[in-house]
């Protein structure tokens, strides 16, 4: 990373070159997302050796939704191992929305990968624990680890979301007609519903991003959450499949592994650097906010950060040299 000050110019700068777009709509398919107000822009970026950089409404709560899937995955392949998860849930794309029953019926109820609902179901059916209040009790405190405090749950849109999830409910139902699905499916949901009512702020997000770019050790706590090696298979899979559909275009404009989620938040990750966290609630077409990719592509180009850009090793000159 650049020095502390060029980082805190960079953040100051994505901020600016982001606010001006107004353009996408505040999520309304669950019912306490659509009171959001659109106009809020937080950024946090927290780098491996404990700073964070924020700006503008960095710590305000909002539900963390989709993202919360990136965790639960590192949670499961933690305990069930590389392996095991990949047979289960899968890492490949499957070019459709997020809830996509057309999916499942796509591929023989294989639910593809763990960022749609359909494998996030997955997911949280596997986490350990004997009964579904064991598995949530492994759930919050695994979330609250990467951020370094303890998460509660937005009452108020949990229930909201439990009103209104038929879709994920019929999901679920239908992974278990494929045998694929371990527990009961209603109380899988609820898990789910759980998780993705977290509250969480922008600063969290970055931290906990951080965390999965520093080999799994909190840089804010110092705590191992998880292994190097879950972190590394975390991000790949966010690599392919983060930002819904849209996966493949983010990686080809910010060049890191991130994950969305509806409230409006993006969290990205670059390896051995740093977390990105951005927050507005304005989303695009697929359900990204459309301020946190700005966000984020500014502070992937300004900072170097782009995983697929190089320069020259050696210069001509050297290569005459070597090749002498
Ligand atoms: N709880 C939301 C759902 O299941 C999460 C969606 C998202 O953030 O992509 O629909």
């Amino acid at each position: 990373m650049p020095g502390s000050e060029r980082v805190e110019e960079a953040v100051s700068a994505a901020v600016s070159h982001a606010l001006p777009h107004t353009e996408g709509a505040v999520a309304d398919y669950i019912p306490t997302l659509a009171e959001a107000d659109p106009g809020v822009l937080g950024v946090a970026l927290a780098e491996v050796g404990g700073e964070v950089h924020e700006r503008g409404d960095s710590r305000l709560e909002f539900s963390i939704q989709s993202i919360s899937k990136a965790f639960v995955y590192a949670l499961v392949c933690q305990e069930l191992g590389h392996r095991a998860v990949h047979d289960r849930v899968g890492v490949n794309n499957t070019g459709l929305p997020f809830n996509s029953v057309m999916a499942l019926e796509l591929n023989d109820g294989h639910p593809m990968n763990p960022m749609v609902n359909a494998g996030a179901l997955v997911t949280t059916s596997l986490v350990p624990g004997a009964t579904p209040a064991r598995q949530w009790d492994r759930i919050r405190r695994c979330l609250g680890a990467f951020c370094g405090r303890e998460l509660e749950v937005y009452e108020e849109t949990y229930r909201a979301e439990s009103r209104t999830n038929g879709r994920n409910r019929a999901i679920a139902q239908l992974l278990a007609s494929y045998g694929r699905l371990d527990g009961d499916a209603e109380a899988v949901v609820d898990v789910y519903t759980r998780q993705c009512s977290l509250a969480v702020t922008t600063r969290d997000l970055a931290v906990m991003g951080a965390t999965l770019a520093d080999g799994g050790v909190n840089p804010v706590t110092g705590q191992q959450v998880v292994p190097a090696s879950v972190c590394r298979d975390t991000l790949a899979v966010l690599a392919s499949t983060g930002l819904y559909e849209r996966s493949g275009e983010w990686l080809f404009e910010i060049g890191l592994p991130g994950k969305s989620g509806v409230s409006g938040g993006i969290l990205t990750v670059s390896p051995g650097k740093a977390g990105i966290a951005a927050f507005s609630p304005r989303l695009d077409a697929a359900g990204n906010s459309v301020r946190a990719q700005r966000v984020t592509a500014h502070l992937s180009r300004s900072l170097g950060l782009d995983v697929f850009a190089s320069t020259a090793a050696t210069t001509t000159e050297d290569h005459t040299h070597d090749q002498s």
